[in-house]
């Protein structure tokens, strides 16, 4: 068990530090043009445009992108040189994890409930467990309604790190 918890410890670590080192620097130009513009959508960036592409080895990853209209499942191709993340900021939502993503939240929503939390304790249980009846009865269900706390709370510790939204805010204790 204390082997799994230290295993766990490291991972998020790793995971922090890729963050911080590798992702977030390339996201801040991106965000800053799609949150300047926010014209851009899931339909009109074409992200799996192959001229892009210097090491010819994309492979396909799925992503399932939430916002509060709907849950849509998007398959995105992904390399060293052409990062999920990026491709995920430039159609306005944020990766809850920074190399290959499950899940990824519109940034709408995300700087809705950054700024939410500035002005009531943070409650990201309450948040998901919400949004997950909301889009249910709107007819969209989640595999599973915690883990998508968990992602969540991801995403919004990483967008908050890199000062984007919540004024620098630290959300890292709601991350468990
Ligand atoms: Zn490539």
């Amino acid at each position: 068990m204390k082997d799994k918890q230290s295993q766990h410890a490291l991972h998020k670590l790793a995971q922090a530090d890729r963050w911080n080192r590798e992702v977030l620097p390339s996201l801040i130009r991106p965000y800053m043009k799609v949150t300047r513009g926010r014209f851009s959508d899931l339909s009109a960036e074409e992200p799996h445009s192959p001229a892009v592409c210097r090491c010819g080895a994309p492979r396909p990853l799925r992503v399932l992108c939430v916002s509060m209209e709907r849950l849509e499942e998007v398959v995105l191709m992904v390399c060293p040189c052409r990062l999920a993340a990026i491709q995920l900021v430039k159609c306005s939502f944020f990766p809850c994890a920074p190399l290959f993503p499950t899940l990824a939240v519109s940034l709408d929503m995300l700087e809705f409930v950054a700024s939410l939390f500035l002005h009531m304790a943070p409650n990201e249980r309450a948040w998901a467990a919400t949004l997950v009846e909301y889009l249910k009865a709107r007819g969209y269900e989640f595999a599973t309604g915690d883990s998508f706390r968990r992602h969540f709370v991801n995403a919004l510790v990483a967008l908050s790190g890199a000062c984007l939204v919540g004024q620098g805010r630290d959300y890292s204790n709601c991350a468990g």
